[in-house]
């Protein structure tokens, strides 16, 4: 497969509204982006990593409202944690909605939902439309690519489109949060410390 590098936004979302998958720039990790509503393509983007079905991938959302589109309650840990750090390496796990595939969150009842700060990512989520699955674009096993020029060396030839962008400032990649149960839990440590963290949600 021919990969397309671009600098142009509107060419990886084209990309994933025709069903396909694109690399693209955010300010942790560069993503390797699917519609969340099109099993197909989310399955194209594991083939393409090899990555394996047990790993959930992050819901990549450009507004607030589209966090209902994929999860079935905001609890209020996630609403304040939303408040205090959305648009930013936070992803925040909740509970999902029937409509999101079981491939997306490996099976769980759980959905975990970022609002990329990166505004190159911005612009590719809003033309895009839809809610954005993404793991980071990485061949699974290698680290997760912080420069299009490391995306194209693990992915050129196995995906259609690399978004070209600047190298990520981040380069950590999010903090996960559980806000499924009675307080928050750090399922993963990130780019956003503990404290960060405690300053909003006291308990996490
Ligand atoms: P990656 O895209 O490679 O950074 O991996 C995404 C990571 O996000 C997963 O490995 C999990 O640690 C975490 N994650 C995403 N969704 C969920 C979820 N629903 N429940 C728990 N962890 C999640
Ligand atoms: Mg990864």
């Amino acid at each position: 497969m021919k990969t397309l590098l671009t600098n142009r936004p509107e060419r990886a979302a084209s990309a994933l509204i025709t069903g396909g998958i694109a690399a693209f720039p955010t300010e942790t990790v560069y993503g390797l982006g699917a519609n969340v509503f099109d099993e197909a393509a989310v399955q194209a983007g594991f083939r393409a990593k090899g990555r394996p079905g047990d790993n959930p991938l992050i819901v990549h959302v450009a507004e607030l409202r589209q966090i209902r589109e994929v999860a079935a309650r905001v609890p209020a840990s996630a609403r304040r944690l939303i408040h205090a750090f959305f648009p930013g390496p936070l992803t925040v796990v909740m509970p999902k909605r029937p409509e999101v595939p079981a491939s997306v969150t490996a099976g769980l009842d759980t959905v975990g939902v970022r609002m990329p700060a990166h505004p190159v990512a911005q612009e590719f989520l809003r033309l895009c439309g839809f809610p954005v699955a993404a793991p980071s674009a990485n061949r699974s096993g290698r680290p997760s690519p912080t420069s299009w020029q490391a995306v194209r060396r693990d992915l050129e030839g196995r995906i259609p489109c690399i978004l070209k962008g600047p190298r990520a400032r981040v380069g950590v990649e999010s903090t996960v949060v559980d806000c499924t149960g009675r307080v928050p839990v750090v399922l993963r440590p990130g780019a956003i410390t503990l404290e960060d963290l405690r300053r909003v949600v006291p308990t996490t």
